[in-house]
């Protein structure tokens, strides 16, 4: 069995028809915040929800075997889970992270660095001098997003992981853009997977969560205790939802990411389109690395639009089966406008050096047809002006 049938495997079977109660097939739902002592300091294998709770554990086992990790935290959104990774830094720690990563992880880092609670650098890490710089200062954590967004930039995982080790650093990789379908960033080398589940894993856009998934044991223990102390963790329904969600994730991403190559292809050949940034084609910086670190190029890609504002507002009205709209990874296809939605937190100056222009949009493509979706592209660029 390959290893991706494997794990298509486990993101269907695992924990199915496991009850003992009833014999049910689907794992039930638990919502019991507080579960019954068999004696006096005789407790069962769970004893008070925010700690653990059989629904979200059965998540987190599964999103862990998914990951290859030694396990999982699942907590209540992908900020909760990229603030549980910078919980593990110290005041006098640095941090590098990608001057172009998603508008909210960069506003978290920079307010998190501007109170003291730990020293952090944002970086291209696609810039060799730069790179060089960084890890010359001794940082004790990496934060890597590969394919970045909303630019799809791609990074050597394995690379970074072994300069990374060189220099006593933990990597921390966010997985969100590909899941664990199409990169396993610990196979290449991470500490820790982060993902926003609320995208391709829960991947029907009624569920905000989070997990990270650690390579070591200890790492594991001691990011699910500080979950525990600082009340982080998910709530069961949405941990139902969630595994829900991940049992049709290979089928799911597989067809998207094949509608996405279609749309590339078209949007690369249209007069009014610019630059397309889809790491599946060829003409991609990032094409050679992620043919080989991912199993596939994955549904997500952004274009920038010619004609200037006029021609934007005209695209962004005028798409009917692309919804106007936050968040991606869905089985509904979404276009958002970076500079005004996803990345306005960054400010306009973060937003220029990361080369997020106003020009720029971004599409999650789903599992609509692919050519209704190309029929709505194509009308909405030509109502553009
Ligand atoms: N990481 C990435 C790459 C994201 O795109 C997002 C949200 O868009 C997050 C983290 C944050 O996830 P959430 O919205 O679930 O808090």
């Amino acid at each position: 069995m390959t290893q991706s049938r494997a794990r298509q495997t486990v993101a269907v079977a695992n924990g199915i028809a496991s009850d003992v109660a009833f014999g049910a097939v689907t794992p039930p739902l638990v919502l019991s915040t507080t579960f019954a002592f068999e004696g006096f300091e005789r407790p069962r294998a769970f004893d008070y929800t925010r700690l653990g709770n059989p629904s979200r554990n059965l998540l987190a086992d599964t999103i862990a075997k998914l990951e290859g990790g030694a396990g999982a935290v699942v907590v209540a959104s992908g900020m909760a889970a990229v603030d549980l990774v910078l919980s593990t830094l110290g005041r006098d720690d640095l941090l590098i992270a990608p001057h172009d990563c998603y508008g909210g992880t960069y506003r978290l880092i920079a307010a998190r660095r501007d109170k003291g609670h730990f020293r952090a650098a944002f970086v291209d890490q696609g810039d060799e001098s730069a790179l060089e710089e960084a890890f010359a200062q001794k940082p004790a954590l990496v934060l890597v997003e590969t394919p970045s967004n909303p630019l799809m930039r791609i990074v050597d995982v394995a690379a970074l992981c072994t300069r990374a080790k060189a220099a006593g650093a933990q990597v921390a990789a966010d997985n969100t853009f590909l899941s664990p379908a199409l990169q396993q960033p610990i196979a290449l080398g991470a500490d820790f997977v982060i993902h926003s589940t609320t995208k391709y894993l829960n991947g029907h856009s009624d569920v905000v969560g989070g997990a990270v998934v650690t390579a070591a044991r200890s790492d594991l223990d001691a990011l699910a205790s500080w979950a525990n102390t600082a009340g982080l963790t998910g709530a069961p329904f949405d941990a139902y939802l969630t595994l829900r969600g991940i049992r049709t994730l290979f089928p799911r991403i597989e067809a998207q990411q094949r509608s996405a190559q279609r749309i590339a292809e078209y949007l690369h050949d249209h007069s009014k389109v610019g630059t397309v940034y889809y790491p599946g084609l060829p003409t991609h910086p990032g094409h050679a690395v992620a043919a080989v670190q991912q199993a596939g190029f994955g549904a997500m890609l952004s274009f920038t639009l010619k004609g200037g504002p006029e021609a934007a507002r005209g695209f962004a009205n005028a798409v009917r089966l692309f919804t106007l709209a936050e968040s991606l990874g869905g089985i509904e296809s979404l276009v958002a406008h970076p500079a005004t939605m996803t990345h306005a937190a960054m400010g306009a100056e973060a937003r220029k050096r990361a080369g997020i222009g106003d020009d720029l949009f971004r599409l999650s493509v789903g599992l609509e047809a692919s050519d209704d979706l190309l029929a709505d592209l194509d009308q909405a660029l030509a109502a553009a002006g």
